[in-house]
């Protein structure tokens, strides 16, 4: 019987060189390599960069490190590689992550699949041989059945777009691709552009060695804590001993994190005393941030603005003098609607003699100058700039790329009014492309080692689903990335991050609003993911190659390419 999501259109397929293309050899792009070759697909990935690592491979700027506990934000696919790794620090950083990660891969000897200073360049895609036929490099070619983007959704750096940039004569670097040879500050005149995550990360510790360092801000940030500290091997044990079931716990959650405490009570339901008693809890080491404090903080203004004022009250109390303590205060928005960052002493390197905060918000960058910067009032001269500026964020690396369907349209031209994705996973009239984390996808919400494993496995399974049935593509209908789409605008409709311009939102011309990840919560998400393949991959349509092919299931796949160097 013939499954009612399949068409036949008698498409031939022929031979292809790679079952799986992966694009990026960063937290997503490893793992995909190791599982697709374990189930015997011939893998290829790709990676524009000389080296494995993505994120942790670029931000190698000061003071980069994650800002969650490494015990989960790490791969889980292997008890083996989980026990014999090694953490020094509660939240591990940049040096430590990229050393780990180069580990997994020749551990699981996957470097030989990968090649390096390779960008893919055009994905076309034939539907007559039901391939993609790629370029990649200096004008290497191949054909691949699947093509999978791990490129990350916070990877392609925004551009410092400053008027007068080639006039200035000083040293200029991006966090986001930060040089490998060693940008120097003992005794230098530093800016700073930008105090998103990455800014508020640098800053501490550029002061320490800065003759002067100028912080450029335009909106001031949240930031809590980071509380680092020595990695808990006993914790560690513990998790090790039942890797599977604390798996299984960590994609049950709603960020792929562990949660501790008990759950949070909505601020009605407490005492003022109890409020207070546990705003100050989640400020200390064993708080979670400053998110989660009261249950209904994050859709609720007056409940969200006692959390914010409390947070402004810290840094008033940390900042002595306090003109700048109140420039520093985000009380342009409610904490929480923009991503909180997590520093390692952010506010008090303020009340250093050798830092100046420069609110560019009253007094804007007019243009770079040989010297330095020139805002309206005032010319600060630097030997070195660092652009701190963020992201092209979520599709910023396809963009990259010309990947084209059968009627010569990018992913992304039809997603004006925001993107169009059945679980953030294949979007429609791209048949065989997934796209890893993407959105529509809790992605930048959750822990990206879980989500991505996650997705992986989802995509084998997939593939593994295709073969065993003798479909030959799959693309997401029409009316599932519409029911999809109302599913994630749902589940972000009541949050006040809506409201807020940033990275997550998408904003339409008459104003209409799109948060981009899936707010619902990983935990929530994964339930519904497992529900469509239960459900025999409902909303998606798989197309079956014809008997007149002519090919066996060994021609349709391609022979394992374990020969790659
Ligand atoms: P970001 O949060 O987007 O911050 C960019 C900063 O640059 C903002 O302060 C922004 O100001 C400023 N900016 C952008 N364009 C500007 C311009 N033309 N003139 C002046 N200022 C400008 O970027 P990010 O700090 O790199 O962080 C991005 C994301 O990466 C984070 O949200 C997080 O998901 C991830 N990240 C995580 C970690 C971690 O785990 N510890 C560390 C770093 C980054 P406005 O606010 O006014 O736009």
């Amino acid at each position: 019987m013939t499954h009612p999501n399949v068409k036949r259109r008698d498409v031939p397929a022929s031979k292809v060189d790679y079952d799986v293309v992966v694009v990026g050899a960063g937290i997503g792009g490893i793992y995909a390599v190791h599982r697709f070759t374990q189930q015997g697909l011939s893998t290829l990935c790709l990676e524009r960069a000389d080296g494995v690592g993505g994120v942790w491979l670029h931000n190698a700027y000061p003071g980069a490190r994650v800002d969650v506990d490494t015990i989960d934000y790490c791969y889980h696919f292997s008890p083996e590689l989980y026990r014999e790794w090694s953490w020094s620090e509660r939240s591990a950083s940049q040096p430590e992550l990229l050393r780990y990660l180069n580990y997994v891969t020749d551990r699981f000897d996957l470097r030989k699949r990968m090649r390096f200073n390779s960008p893919l360049t055009d994905a076309i895609w034939d539907p007559a041989a039901a391939c993609y036929r790629i370029k990649y490099g200096d004008g290497c070619e191949a054909t691949t059945r699947f093509l999978v983007l791990a490129t990350g959704n916070l990877s392609e750096p925004r551009p410092p777009a400053f008027e007068g940039l080639a006039d200035y004569e000083g040293e200029w670097v991006q966090s986001s691709s930060w040089p490998r040879l060693p940008v120097t500050f003992e005794g230098r005149r530093i800016a700073v552009i930008g105090t998103g995550a990455s800014g508020v990360q640098a800053v501490p510790i550029l002061a320490q060695q800065a003759e002067h360092l100028y912080v450029l801000q335009r909106t001031a940030n949240y930031s809590v804590p980071a509380h680092n500290g020595p990695f808990d091997t006993a914790r560690h044990a513990a998790a090790a001993a039942d890797l599977a079931a604390r798996r299984a716990y960590l994609l049950s959650t709603g960020a792929g994190v562990t949660v501790s405490g008990v759950p949070a009570k909505r601020y009605a339901d407490c005492s003022p005393e109890e409020r207070q008693a546990l705003m100050e809890h989640h400020w200390g080491p064993q708080g979670s941030g400053m998110n989660g404090v009261f249950a209904d903080q994050l859709t609720d203004k007056s409940v969200n603005d006692v959390v914010s004022a409390f947070v402004w009250d810290k840094v008033r109390a940390t900042v002595k003098d306090p003109v700048l303590a109140e420039k520093l205060c985000a009380t342009t928005y409610s904490i929480g609607t923009r991503r909180v960052a997590k520093d390692s002493g952010y506010y008090a390197t303020f009340n250093r003699e050798n830092v100046t905060l420069v609110d560019i918000a009253q007094d804007p960058i007019v243009r770079l100058t040989s010297r330095g910067i020139l805002t309206r009032s005032k010319e600060y001269e630097v030997d070195l700039i660092i652009f701190a500026l963020g992201f092209e964020a979520f599709t910023g690396a396809w963009k990259q790329i010309n990947i084209r369907n059968e009627h010569n349209q990018h992913p992304t031209d039809s997603w004006s009014r925001g993107p169009r994705t059945l679980l953030g996973l294949m979007t429609g009239g791209f048949p065989n492309l997934f796209l890893a984390t993407g959105p529509g996808s809790p992605s930048t919400l959750a822990n990206l080692f879980v989500m991505n494993e996650y997705h992986m496995d989802w995509i084998a399974d997939c593939i593994e689903h295709m073969h065993r049935e003798g479909f030959t593509t799959i693309e997401p209908d029409e009316a599932a990335m519409d029911r999809w789409g109302e599913r994630v605008a749902e589940a972000a409709s009541k949050l006040l991050r809506l409201q807020q311009n940033n990275y997550m939102v998408h904003v339409n011309a008459d104003g209409s609003r799109v948060f981009i990840p899936y707010a619902g919560g990983l935990g929530k998400y994964i339930e519904s993911a497992d529900e469509i393949v239960r459900r025999g991959y409902e909303g998606f349509l798989f197309d079956r190659r014809s008997s007149s092919d002519g090919l066996s299931d060994d021609d349709f796949f391609a022979p394992a390419n374990f020969g790659l160097t």
